[in-house]
């Protein structure tokens, strides 16, 4: 809770905390945070009180998956293999939507699991350290296109900053594909449908 006085802004300055994964100040709140402890609790918040408006207002957009990789892809917590997978899984996601233009709803039917296995991985490191656009993008009051152009611009961002790590990532997304049109019983080794390459900021 900050103390209003007569320059409150500076206070709010001072006092606010930022998140270790996306850096975004906020507030300092007792509460939860991501499964892996890469993001504050407030910018959890945030992330809460996004995705809720998916659920209810929004019923479910088309680009609630693309919102959550962005986020979970900006929020890294290496300490547990759950939370090394996650960070790729998540990348994958973006890879699917943002470079071969995969519906951001039809990703896991397309891909199934990238990890059936489970196993461990190593950590995607370094992380980026700068981001251009965090979950702040996706306050306020939005209409479900503005939402849906928001969260694409983000996911775009936070699939840029990790470029050093693309070529992997494409790696796993080919391997967990290939598995996927192998287990379905078809012939391995195809381009999927509908990977026609999309240019992100066309208008
Ligand atoms: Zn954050």
């Amino acid at each position: 809770m900050s103390v209003l006085t007569g320059n409150d802004s500076l206070v709010h300055a001072m006092s606010d905390q930022p998140c270790p994964g996306c850096g975004l100040r906020l507030p300092p709140i007792e509460g939860t945070t991501d499964p892996y402890g890469g993001a504050s609790p407030a910018c959890w918040a945030v992330f809460g009180e996004i995705t809720a408006k998916d659920y209810s207002e929004f019923r479910y957009p088309p680009i609630h998956r693309t919102l959550v990789d962005a986020y979970m892809a900006q929020h890294p917590g290496y300490a547990t293999p759950a939370g090394r997978r996650s960070v790729a899984v998540h990348l994958v996601g973006l890879y699917l939507v943002l470079e071969l233009g995969i519906p951001s709803d039809e990703v896991v039917s397309r891909l199934g699991t990238v990890f059936p296995d489970k196993r461990d991985v190593a950590p995607l490191l370094p992380v980026p350290k700068h981001w251009e656009a965090t979950i702040a993008l996706m306050r306020g009051p939005l209409s479900l296109e503005e939402h849906t152009q928001r969260a694409r611009q983000w996911a775009e961002a936070v699939w840029r900053a990790w470029s050093a790590h693309h070529e992997s990532v494409r790696t796993l997304a080919a391997v967990a594909m290939a598995a996927r049109l192998k287990s379905a019983g078809t012939p391995t080794g195809r381009t999927p449908p509908g990977s026609g390459r999309r240019r992100p900021g066309s208008r």
